[in-house]
């Protein structure tokens, strides 16, 4: 079953704004363009504004994904807030199709919430913010302790030091 809206009431004059829950199955096309698979339903809310020529279809929510920690590479359940507005006018003789369209009363909502979930999935999840991942030497879970390998040397020093050698080396005052 497609995701869609009835907005018979909400159209029949300007400045009116009504709240429906967001529910059903995550669209097909979401399940397949996402790199993580979604867990369970969807669920947040549809407010629609009536803004004259035009109803702002705004949908917000929150989706769980079931992903792979990009440090640790444990699987991690994350919880994504998501949010997105778009406008629509009434498919009528004239229109034209710079604008997205709603016909018979119905805003279908699909590529709205595929949108608006892809937009809002983190590129590295993670499963929590200060995650220490894995050891690059021997490949311990670092947030169970300390391996004992030697620290990799940091990258962002030596280009500083790197930097100072070269500064260092420039001739002083003008
Ligand atoms: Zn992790
Ligand atoms: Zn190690």
């Amino acid at each position: 079953m497609p995701m869609e809206v009835r907005v018979r009431d909400v159209k029949r004059w300007a400045g009116r704004r009504i709240t429906v829950p967001l529910e059903g199955d995550w669209p097909a096309a979401l399940q397949e363009l996402s790199e993580w698979p979604l867990v369970g339903r969807a669920s947040g809310q549809v407010v629609l504004d009536n803004g004259g020529d035009f109803l702002a279809v705004a949908l917000s929510g929150e989706a769980v994904v079931g992903a792979e920690c990009g440090r640790c590479l444990q699987p991690v359940k994350l919880d994504v807030p998501f949010a997105l507005r778009q406008e629509y006018r009434e498919d009528e003789p004239g229109f034209e199709d710079e604008w997205l369209a709603y016909r018979q009363d119905v805003v279908e909502l699909d590529d709205l919430v595929t949108q608006a979930v892809l937009l809002a999935l983190p590129e590295v999840p993670l499963c929590r913010p200060d995650c220490r991942g894995l050891c690059p030497t021997c490949g311990r879970d670092l947030n169970d302790g300390p391996c004992g390998c030697a620290p990799p040397q940091d990258e962002r020093w030596s280009a500083l030091a790197g930097w100072h050698a070269i500064e260092a080396k420039k001739p002083q005052g003008d």
